[in-house]
C-alpha cells in the first residue's frame, strides 16, 4: 500500500533501525519503546491485521520470525512477550498487521496493553 507507513518501512523507504528480515517478514526497532527490547515484526505485504483474512502460512512465518528476533535481541532467555493488537479497542493504531516483541524487563502479569 503506497501510505502505510509500515509498509514504507519494510520497502525501506523510510530510515529506521532494522533487526531482522527474510524474504516474507521485516522487523524493526519500535519508534517509542514500551521496554528495553521493544520491535514490531510485519509481513511485507499489507494485511490491515488480524482480521484481514491473511493467509495461515504468513501468519505461521510472522510468529516464527519471533524467536529469531529474541535471540538477535539478546532476550530469548530472559524471556519476551509477544502482542498484536487488533482494532480499535485494542489500541491498534497502525493498520499494517504488526507483532510487538517487548522484553530486556521483568513485566508485570497485568499488562494487556502497551499505552
Ligand atoms: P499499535 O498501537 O498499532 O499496536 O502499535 C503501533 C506501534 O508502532 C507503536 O508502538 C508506535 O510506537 C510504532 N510506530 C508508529 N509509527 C512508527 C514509525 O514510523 N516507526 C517506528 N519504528 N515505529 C512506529
Ligand atoms: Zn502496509
Amino acid at each position: 500500500m503506497d501510505d502505510c507507513i509500515f509498509c514504507m518501512i519494510a520497502r525501506g523507504e523510510i530510515p529506521t533501525h532494522a533487526v531482522y528480515e527474510d524474504d516474507r517478514i521485516f522487523a524493526f526497532k519500535d519508534l517509542h519503546p514500551q521496554a528495553p527490547v521493544h520491535v514490531l515484526l510485519v509481513p511485507k505485504v499489507h494485511y490491515t491485521g488480524l482480521n484481514s483474512d491473511v493467509p495461515e502460512e504468513l501468519l505461521g512465518a510472522l510468529l516464527a520470525a519471533a524467536p529469531r528476533v529474541a535471540a538477535l535481541m539478546g532476550v530469548a532467555d530472559s524471556g519476551y512477550r509477544v502482542i498484536i493488537n487488533t482494532g480499535p479497542d485494542a489500541g491498534q493504531t497502525v493498520p499494517h498487521l504488526h507483532v510487538h516483541l517487548i522484553g530486556g524487563a521483568p513485566m508485570s502479569e497485568g499488562m494487556v496493553k502497551l499505552a
